[in-house]
């Protein structure tokens, strides 16, 4: 039993970059055998919500739910993979897609966050022969997929592989930005 006593410095309702803090969480994180951290529960300008450390905010060490480290992890690729939901309505009909995600917000707004959105199916090519794997990169398409390239660089149909699709995303977007040995 902690003896310790609390002081939480309320801060529900300020601003620390892209989060506004929604409330005080009801758990603490534990740090050692006496000391605890408070927990916020923080609402990005993204969206999604997520809980942070309170000095991890004050101190401007969070300041986002972690999609502006997304936005801005230079020189790296980040690559989600997911499934694909086929959305009906009671009748059956088509509503689209959905990545199959944990939440009910990511799923819907994922998309705003990354550079590109890229379906894997099988392809039929002039409706005959073997349907082949193939990457769908660009919208519209007559699948409806929601492709999405923002280099500009894909075809609306590329080679499954994932490889030699970065590599034609990004060699052409910046001549030489650093060599990997
Ligand atoms: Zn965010």
């Amino acid at each position: 039993m902690s003896t310790m006593s609390w002081r939480i410095v309320d801060i529900s309702g300020q601003r620390f970059g892209r989060l506004v803090v929604v409330a005080l969480h009801p758990e603490r994180e534990r740090y050692g055998t006496r000391y605890y951290f408070a927990l916020w529960r923080c609402r990005c300008d993204c969206g999604a919500e997520c809980i942070a450390r309170g000095s991890h905010l004050r101190g401007g060490k969070v300041t986002s739910c972690g999609c502006f480290q997304l936005q801005h992890a230079r020189g790296k690729h980040v690559v989600f993979i997911g499934i694909l939901d086929r959305l009906t309505d009671d009748f059956n009909r088509p509503l689209g897609f959905q990545v199959q995600m944990e939440g009910a917000k990511v799923p819907r707004e994922i998309g705003a966050i990354v550079d590109e959105i890229i379906i894997m199916d099988w392809v039929k090519f002039d409706g005959r022969g073997e349907p082949t794997r193939a990457f769908i990169c660009t919208s519209p398409n007559r699948w409806n997929y929601p492709a999405k390239d923002r280099s500009g660089r894909l075809d609306q149909i590329e080679e499954p592989h994932l490889g030699r699709l970065l590599t034609k995303i990004v060699d052409q977007r910046k001549p030489a930005a650093t060599p990997e040995a």
